[in-house]
């Protein structure tokens, strides 16, 4: 099946022509899509393997175009970042974030993260450090954490870049962390060079956490970091049997379905309330 897949990919593969024209009308949306208010952020609980508190809401983004369908992020982040539309984007997301956690902040007795994707692009962008503070320096939101998520790959490439921007915003009470551990160097030796808070281990791992070798990798990655006194999330957890899998291997965070789906803005407060103060 595998295969066939792969031949109809062949033959319905655009031009280079036809794909960068593609590329070109969808930054003209995108770019308008900005305008019209038209991204919006749904947001993931992580929670405490534990005691099921909620230890923080990842912010993911969506393009409500024409306010009338839902574009995945997968469908336009990659074009945005091309084009650098990113960058403003970007900006877009640290300001609605912040928004949404002064009303979250109501409902928390308790410190709580906000997690924020950080593209390469936005990253190693001139402007990135100046631009972070600019936003939330006169923001001073109750319990409110706020964590960047950065891939391995964005942070090894130049890793003496990444410490020194890690360290400055540190100063502003932000924290980074790894996220899709594991898909791409895994080089283990990074881990303790970066002043990182946390490392999210990619969903292809609890897909197949019962089989028994993803487990030992799994359960290997889990020590080291503890021993690292980093954080580990799990991300992607979708079942029952997952979630006891992890909770053995001693993991601190889960996100997934198995928890909840991305949530709109009144359903995660409702969320929240629920959680903090019972039904
Ligand atoms: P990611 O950072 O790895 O985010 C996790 C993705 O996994 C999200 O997809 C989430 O909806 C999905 N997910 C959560 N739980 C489960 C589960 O149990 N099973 C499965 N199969 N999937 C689950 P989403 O929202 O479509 O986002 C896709 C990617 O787009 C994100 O991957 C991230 O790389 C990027 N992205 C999203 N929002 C932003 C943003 O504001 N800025 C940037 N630069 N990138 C973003
Ligand atoms: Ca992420
Ligand atoms: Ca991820
Ligand atoms: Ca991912």
């Amino acid at each position: 099946a595998k295969e066939k897949g792969l031949n109809e990919y062949e033959v319905f593969k655009p031009s280079l022509e036809i794909q960068t024209l593609k590329e070109g009308i969808i930054e003209k949306e995108l770019r308008n899509g900005m305008d019209l208010n038209e991204f919006i952020l749904f947001y993931q609980p992580i929670i405490n393997l534990y005691n099921r508190q909620i230890y923080g809401l990842e912010a993911l983004l969506r393009w409500h175009y024409l306010k009338s369908v839902f574009v995945s992020p997968l469908e336009f982040i990659p074009i945005a970042e091309k084009c650098g539309l990113i960058v403003d984007l970007g900006k877009i997301v640290l300001k609605q974030s912040l928004e949404s956690a002064k009303i979250f902040s109501n409902y928390f007795n308790r410190d709580f993260v906000i997690s924020i994707n950080i593209s390469p692009r936005q990253f190693s962008d001139k402007e990135f450090i100046s631009s972070i503070i600019q936003i939330v320096e006169n923001e001073k939101i109750k319990n409110l954490k706020l964590q960047f998520e950065i891939t391995e790959k964005v942070a090894i490439e130049n890793i003496n870049y990444a410490i020194e921007v890690i360290n400055e915003l540190k100063k502003y009470n932000i924290t980074f962390a790894l996220d899709d551990f594991g898909v791409d160097y895994s080089s283990l030796n990074y881990l303790r060079k970066l002043p990182i808070e946390a490392v999210k281990i990619d969903k292809s791992f609890v897909q197949e956490i019962e089989n028994e070798e993803t487990y030992f990798v799994v359960e290997t990655i889990i020590k080291l970091c503890n021993k690292l006194g980093l954080k580990v999330v799990v991300e992607g957890v979708e079942t029952e049997n997952q979630y006891k899998i992890l909770k053995e291997l001693g993991c601190d965070y889960v996100q997934g379905y198995f928890i909840s789906k991305p949530l709109n803005f009144e359903e995660i407060v409702k969320f929240i309330k629920e959680n903090e103060f019972g039904k």
